[in-house]
């Protein structure tokens, strides 16, 4: 069966899967990315997983893989192919797409952005299908996200569209690690409201998910953290909406986990702050911890059918 190598490669884990045309996934695995050994093991990990994939491949399908897509966090020039610069990972200019290509025998390889490709999977196969304009937002250590325009995600001009995190939603507010205060990140990631939380509750390990089941149980002190959280995120939401007017945003990431928790506030607030603005369907992610993998996958069947056009 022809199929590809999906990789998405975290901070701490890589999740991997070969992927039919069709979007189905064939066979899937995990590794540790193992950042502690420092950035050249890291890269001849990765170098490794996806040529025990090409491997699983001609094994179980007596084929190998006709691409592979592999999703990166941190900066990336998705045209050449280069992972610019990863402060967790400790890259600098790596030219992943030619070591990746060079160990798989020549075959095409597809570099992805790690929230870009996961919003991708979201608006194509997820969240989001069937919706041409949507924002994908993930709320997590920070705040990223990604902006889908026709099934396609819209990169800016040097890669950093969407990054809905650093919008300054309370100007002189918290220092960010951007450098600028008072971002969106710093009020509403799943971190920030595991910081607040941790404060107000006098719990250093406190974190958002025991916000979350503290705000079920109507505690007023989680209350107010947590609809702090979401007047920020409605304030960030409402921004894109009057720049972007996206029919659908969809939250994924781990505070998005809450659930209704979340979303049944979290829509009411949005709602609020709208005028002339027509409201979005704010949903949560489908996709969960594999949209960067099945993004990947994509862009790499993307890549088959643009050679096949061209
Ligand atoms: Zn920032």
């Amino acid at each position: 069966m022809k199929h590809v190598i999906a990789l998405d490669v975290g901070g701490t884990g890589m999740k991997a899967a070969l992927v039919a045309q069709d979007g189905s996934v064939l066979f899937e695995a995990r590794r540790p990315t193992g950042r502690e050994h420092g950035p050249d093991a890291v890269v001849a990990t990765i170098l490794d997983f996806a040529a025990d994939l090409a491997q699983e491949g001609r094994t179980r399908f007596g084929a190998a893989p006709l691409a592979a897509g592999v999703a990166v966090p941190g900066t990336i020039d998705e045209k050449n192919g280069i992972a610019v610069f990863s402060a967790n990972l400790g890259w600098r200019d790596l030219p992943m797409r030619k070591l990746l290509g060079e160990r798989l025998g020549g075959i095409p390889v597809a570099l992805g952005h790690d929230v870009r490709s996961g919003g991708l999977a979201e608006g194509r196969i997820g969240a989001g299908q069937g919706v041409s304009r949507f924002l994908f937002i993930a709320l997590g250590t920070g705040i990223a996200g990604a902006i889908g325009i026709d099934g396609a995600i819209e990169a800016g001009a040097h890669g950093y569209g969407g990054e809905i995190g650093h919008v300054v939603v309370r100007p002189g507010g918290p220092q960010c690690g951007c450098g600028a205060r008072g971002c969106l990140e710093t009020l509403a990631s799943a971190s920030a409201v595991s910081r607040a939380w941790a404060e107000a509750s006098g719990d250093p390990e406190a974190d958002a998910a025991a916000c979350a089941s503290a705000v079920d149980a109507g505690d007023p002190r989680a209350l107010a953290v947590w609809q702090n959280a979401v007047d920020a995120l409605a304030d960030g939401i409402v921004l894109a909406q009057s720049l972007l007017d996206p029919s659908t945003v969809i939250v994924g990431g781990g505070l998005a986990e809450a659930g209704d928790t979340l979303f049944t506030p979290l829509r009411a607030a949005v709602t609020e702050r709208l005028t002339f603005q027509m409201p979005p369907k704010v949903v949560p992610a489908m996709l969960k911890d594999t949209a960067a993998s099945l993004g990947a996958g994509l862009l790499a069947w993307d890549l088959l059918s643009m050679e096949v056009t061209a």
